[in-house]
């Protein structure tokens, strides 16, 4: 997966990304991240890349054209037109499901706004995703770049060690994962759950399944309505239910 990111805060998006796990996927050649400098692409005598909007109001707002032109430079060097995903607040909000769909990719360009925006002939121009990581305001798209990054890459083979990990976490399947422990077993009076100790894989697997129901019901319900439960998992949630 190649990653682009158009922003004018490069140093924001290579430092904070080539660390930890994603910095070893880089070294690894499985990721690259590069960061264009959309400043780069001004014809301004004095570097700026954003004006007063038209029509009045506070702020400024990203121009059109060194957004498109740090675009085009990038597909003429690739040979290809790559989606761009706008960080907005406007956007549709980013879950698991869109990454997976977005790790699918080979190139993804991810274009930060700043200020009250960008100039919406680029977005129309170029654009092909509208996203946001929530309901509220930041004052860039930095942040949300790096949380999508971090998110879609996690799906990429090789990235993270055990491959399995990402499968079985939180949001497979549209449930929560199950609580986890690790040494000691008894800390401040409070054990391991027997079950996990007992090397009884089956019977480990249940449990964890059942947990993971139950902590989806107590904590978000909204995701059971597209989980995928056996007859049997109905009725045991049915009956943990009725026993609250
Ligand atoms: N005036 C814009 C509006 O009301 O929709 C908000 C602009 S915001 C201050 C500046 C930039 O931060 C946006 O262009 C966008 O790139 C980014 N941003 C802010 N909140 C975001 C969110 N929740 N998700 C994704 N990007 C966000």
């Amino acid at each position: 997966m190649n990653y682009h990111i158009l922003t004018l805060f490069p140093d924001m998006v290579v430092e904070g990304l080539n660390t930890s796990i994603l910095g070893r996927a880089v070294n690894k050649g499985i990721l690259s991240i590069e960061a264009i400098n959309i400043r780069d692409y001004t014809n301004e005598k004095h570097g700026h890349v954003d004006d007063a909007p038209y029509g009045g109001g506070a702020g400024m707002v990203m121009q059109a054209a060194p957004i498109c032109d740090a675009y085009e430079a990038l597909c003429s060097r690739l040979k290809k037109r790559p989606r761009v995903l706008y960080m907005t607040p406007q956007g549709q909000v980013f879950n698991q499901k869109k990454a997976q769909e977005l790790a699918q990719e080979e190139n993804l360009v991810f274009l930060c706004g700043h200020y009250e925006g960008v100039d919406e002939r680029a977005l129309e121009m170029i654009v092909t995703d509208y996203l946001s990581i929530g309901d509220y305001v930041l004052t860039g798209g930095e942040l949300p770049a790096m949380v999508m990054i971090d998110c879609i890459s996690r799906l990429i083979p090789g990235v993270l060690n055990n491959g399995a990990s990402a499968e079985i976490e939180s949001f497979h399947d549209n449930l929560l994962e199950y609580p986890q422990y690790t040494r000691p077993e008894i800390y401040e009076g409070r054990r391991v759950p027997e079950v996990l100790l007992s090397g009884h894989h089956k019977n480990i697997e249940k449990w964890r399944r059942e947990k993971s129901i139950q902590r989806t019901w107590e904590r978000r319900p909204d995701l059971l309505k597209e989980a995928l439960l056996s007859d049997k998992e109905k009725q045991f949630l049915q009956e943990y239910i009725d026993g609250k």
